[in-house]
């Protein structure tokens, strides 16, 4: 599969190294000729306000949509979570996403107990350890939304920090900044199919 990066701003070459290391092309997206290129998205970590703004400015937000809309399988880590996400809670007025992912998620939500943290996480079956900085947790999910990993806070409080809905999929945390392919390879291997 040829893999598109989306490279506005990031940590997208990390999630071009982890795809050509599950064996694929991957390029960076930055222009409508180069997204039309690409099987399959990925949206990485970042600041989602910074990556939206950007995105508005290259004239991507409706082309992405549109793919989104029309199956692309399209992965969002952190940053790229919140793009992915219908709604927002304690997003900047006005922050506007991509979408296509049937759940709100609440930005910066362990920033109120710490900012960042390690934690292991069993992920769709397998234990692996998640880096999570200024991350996202997923609030609230429609009907179609499948939860893949959840993280405990403090007060027991159970949050969704991997789901994937069809063709999207979303994590709270970075797999790009760890060494372990697991969530990349799920990717490519079961919800790209
Ligand atoms: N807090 C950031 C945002 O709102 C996400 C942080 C990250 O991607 N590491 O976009």
């Amino acid at each position: 599969m040829n893999i598109g990066v989306l490279a506005l701003q990031g940590d997208f070459r990390e999630h071009i190294k982890s795809a050509q290391e599950c064996g694929h092309s991957a390029v960076e997206v930055r222009r409508i000729s180069e997204l039309n290129q690409v099987d399959a998205l990925i949206l990485p970590g970042g600041e989602s306000t910074a990556i939206a703004l950007l995105a508005k400015n290259y004239d991507l937000i409706d082309p992405i949509r549109t793919r989104i809309k029309a199956g692309m399988p399209t992965y969002g880590s952190c940053a790229g979570m919140i793009l992915l996400a219908d709604r927002i809670v304690d997003g900047v007025q006005g922050q506007i996403t991509f979408g296509g992912l049937d759940m709100t998620v609440r930005r910066n939500a362990f920033g109120r107990q710490v900012d960042s943290f390690e934690s292991d996480l069993n992920f769709a079956g397998t234990s692996l350890h998640a880096i999570f900085i200024r991350a996202p947790w997923v609030e609230e999910i429609g009907p179609h939304v499948e939860v893949i990993s959840s993280v405990t806070t403090p007060d027991s409080q159970s949050h969704p920090v991997a789901v994937r809905q069809n063709h999207l999929m979303a994590t709270s945390f970075h797999p790009e900044l760890t060494h372990d392919l697991a969530v990349h390879r799920y990717f490519f291997d079961e919800v790209c199919k």
